[in-house]
Order: structure tokens, then C-alpha cells, then sequence
């Protein structure tokens, strides 16, 4: 594995792997890497020729309030890690490289940010797709994994490669989860003992509302108000952000439950704040290949 950290060696080593027909599976990341990462670079590898994992915790997608500057790494263990499972190229720039200059241009996501974490983090998703556009011109990734537990996030990118026409394929991985249902995160270092205690709720609370929809509840608001009773009778360290149902991948209310939707959850702890979500059809169902 060789660990990159200059834009133009990535972009040219990317280039010269595309000229030799190679197929370049990329999975991007803000490091401090857990089982979620390596499910993806795992499913990389299966399917690319060239797997090339980027580490960058971006500015750009955290608002001033946010945990940027206490945001979890530790690029020794990362290096190992994505060693061990077999990625080519390890590619870790610094802030300076990745954004030399003031931006001339700006992004900004139109749809599917009204909802969800685009609402209570404005501007996170344009830094994501911003991030995004410059990584996928660098490392001329022919094919990208995102993981579920970013539902949104996957929704966005979809929508950001179709509309730009990047010559890209978005493949949508599963949640990993903890063996209590707890979907694995690098914020989870955050919880002290009883918040992890109590975090394995969430999940808890997203299966019973995939139960009632089973039994056929079609009232979203009787689903939501379900969730969030749940999660408050059982988290007494954390406060729920948002529970919210929504379609799926458009992120518009829905009146009634019809075609595939997300029921999606952030819970704000002392000092993590942990998002999850289940995506599943009106007979509550996880549908084949969301993407
Ligand atoms: P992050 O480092 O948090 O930006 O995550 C990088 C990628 O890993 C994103 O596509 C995430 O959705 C994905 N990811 C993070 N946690 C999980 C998980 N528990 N299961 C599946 N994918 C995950």
C-alpha cells in the first residue's frame, strides 16, 4: 500500500491505472476507520482493480459549532487497517492541499437537504459534495461506496453524480452494526459507559417501527411519534435531535406509508452526536439494491 498525500501524485497515478484499463473502486473517509470502512473498502476490493481510500476530515461539511477540530484520528492505526485489507493507495492530504486557495466557485444542494441532518446542519452538504467533486476528479474513481448509516449523504451523491454526469457508479452498503444493534460510528468513542449503555436504543426503537409498518400502520406521524417516545423512555443521556419518516431516496413527507421510505434518527449525547436510519418498503421490507 502506498500513502499518498499530494493531489497531483494521486491524480496521476489514477490517471495512469485508467490508462491501463483499470477499473478504480474508491471509498472516501474521514479516517479513525471501524468495520463500517472496511466493509465498503472490503466490497472495493472485491469489485475494482485499483482500491484507493482517501482519509480527509473536511472543513467544509462542519458548521462553526461543530466537532471539526476534535473530530477522532489516528492515522497510525488507519494506515494499518487499510493495509490489512488490501488498499492500493492510501491518499491523506492535508487542509492546505485539498483547498490551497479562497473557493472561486461554490457548490449548493437544492433537494434532499430540507429534511434530516441538511436541516439541523446547514451547509454540511454542500462541503460534502464539494469535497466529493474534487475527490472524484482525482482519483478518477469508476466506482464509489457509500455506507447507509449516511442515508441522506447517499441520496445526495446520487443526485450530485447524475446531475454532473460523473463518470461514476454509487454503490450503497448496508449499516455495519455493533452485536447490540448499535450502527458502528467513529463518534461512538464519544459516549461514556451508560450513554453506549443506552445508545443501543436507537436501533430498538427504528425495529419496532418496522414492525408496526409489518402490521400494516400506514400513518407516518403514529410511526414517528412511536420512535421518539421509545427513544425518550429509554435514553435519559441524550436528547433525540429528529425522527423523521420520509420517501426514499427523495426525502419528501409522505402522507401515507407507499413505496420504499426512510425512518431516520439522530440523538444529540453529551458529546456525540449519533445518527441511524432503516430504509424499507410499505411491507416493511429492506429493498433490493437501493442503488
Ligand atoms: P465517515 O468516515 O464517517 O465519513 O464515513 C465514511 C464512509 O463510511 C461513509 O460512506 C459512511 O456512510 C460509511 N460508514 C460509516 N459508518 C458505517 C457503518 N456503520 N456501516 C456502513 N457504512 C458506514
Amino acid at each position: 500500500m502506498q500513502v499518498i498525500k499530494k493531489v497531483s501524485e494521486m491524480n496521476q497515478i489514477a490517471s495512469q491505472c485508467k490508462a491501463a484499463g483499470k477499473k478504480i473502486g474508491f471509498v472516501p473517509t474521514m479516517g479513525y476507520l471501524h468495520q463500517g470502512h472496511t466493509t465498503l473498502i472490503d466490497r472495493a476490493r472485491q469489485e475494482a482493480d485499483i482500491v484507493i481510500t482517501s482519509i480527509f476530515v473536511n472543513p467544509l461539511q462542519f458548521g462553526p459549532n461543530e466537532d471539526f477540530e476534535r473530530y477522532p484520528r489516528d492515522e497510525v492505526r488507519d494506515q494499518e487497517l487499510a493495509k490489512q485489507h488490501q488498499v492500493d493507495y492510501l491518499f491523506m492530504p492535508t487542509v492546505e492541499e485539498m483547498y490551497p486557495t479562497d473557493p472561486n466557485i461554490s457548490l449548493h444542494v437544492e433537494k434532499r437537504t430540507d429534511a434530516l441532518c441538511g436541516k439541523s446542519r446547514p451547509g454540511h452538504f454542500d462541503g460534502v459534495v464539494t469535497v466529493l467533486t474534487k475527490l472524484f476528479h482525482i482519483t478518477c474513481a469508476d466506482v464509489t461506496y457509500f455506507g447507509l448509516k449516511d442515508a441522506q449523504q447517499v441520496a445526495v451523491v446520487h443526485a450530485l453524480i447524475t446531475d454532473f454526469n460523473f463518470p461514476t457508479e454509487i454503490i450503497a452498503v448496508p449499516t455495519v452494526r455493533e452485536a447490540d444493534g448499535l450502527a458502528k460510528s467513529s463518534r461512538n468513542v464519544y459516549l461514556n459507559e451508560q450513554e453506549r449503555k443506552e445508545a443501543k436504543y436507537i436501533y430498538q426503537a427504528l425495529q419496532t417501527a418496522r414492525q408496526l409498518i409489518v402490521d400494516d400502520q400506514k400513518n407516518p406521524d403514529m410511526i414517528v411519534e412511536n420512535v421518539k417516545r421509545d427513544i425518550e423512555q429509554q435514553i435519559h443521556g441524550g436528547r433525540v435531535d429528529y425522527v423523521e419518516l420520509l420517501s426514499y431516496p427523495y426525502l419528501t413527507p409522505v402522507s401515507s406509508i407507499e413505496g420504499n421510505v426512510i425512518i431516520a434518527v439522530a440523538v444529540q449525547f453529551s458529546k456525540a452526536r449519533l445518527i441511524d436510519n432503516i430504509i424499507i418498503d410499505e411491507h416493511g421490507q429492506t429493498p433490493e439494491g437501493i442503488y
